[in-house]
């Protein structure tokens, strides 16, 4: 999706966000910087993002020395670019950090802080994506091993669906 180039209203504090221009991936990120200091992530964006060593210098320079307004993350959210209702999402396996996520246009909220703790989480997408395949492993044993060398028969379809949501969903 092309960067949406309309001023959006931030979903959690309702202030208006600020276009940062980032160099290294030629697109717009919006903040809130007079607000809540959340961060509006356009579809396919925040993978440019999320892995430590991607940098994020004109993020963290628009947010740097601000105090925040503490918004309540627990709140539905609706999405700023295609009003749709944003659905809260674990960024990983792990389950500990909740991002808002719109399944209309692929936005994703961040609440001022995730992107670090996203970012420390893990090193790379590879150790993101082990971490699914360790957890399926474990939970599933042979089963998973099964499915994932598409041994798959029809009494596990449903099964199946299932165990793609999940990697589509973070690989
Ligand atoms: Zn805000
Ligand atoms: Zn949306």
């Amino acid at each position: 999706m092309a960067d949406s180039t309309k001023t959006l209203v931030c979903p959690a504090c309702g202030k208006e966000m600020e276009k940062i221009y980032i160099e290294r991936t030629k697109c717009f990120i919006d903040i809130c910087t007079n607000g809540c200091g959340g961060i509006f992530f356009d579809n396919r964006e925040f993978k440019k993002f999320d892995e430590d060593h991607e940098a994020i210098d004109e993020i963290k320079n628009a947010l740097e020395g601000k105090e925040f307004k503490h918004v309540d993350a627990s709140y539905k959210r609706i999405c700023p670019v295609c009003g749709m209702k944003m659905m809260k999402n674990s960024t990983s396996i792990k389950g500990e950090i909740i991002i808002d996520e719109c399944y209309g246009c692929g936005g994703k909220f961040l609440d001022y802080g995730e992107l670090d703790k996203i970012r420390a989480e893990y090193k790379t997408e590879e150790e993101r994506s082990k971490a699914v395949i360790d957890y399926l492993k474990a939970n599933m044993g042979s089963e998973f091993e099964e499915m994932h060398s598409h041994k798959l028969n029809q009494k596990n379809a449903n099964k199946k669906g299932i165990l793609n949501n999940i990697i589509n969903k973070f690989f």
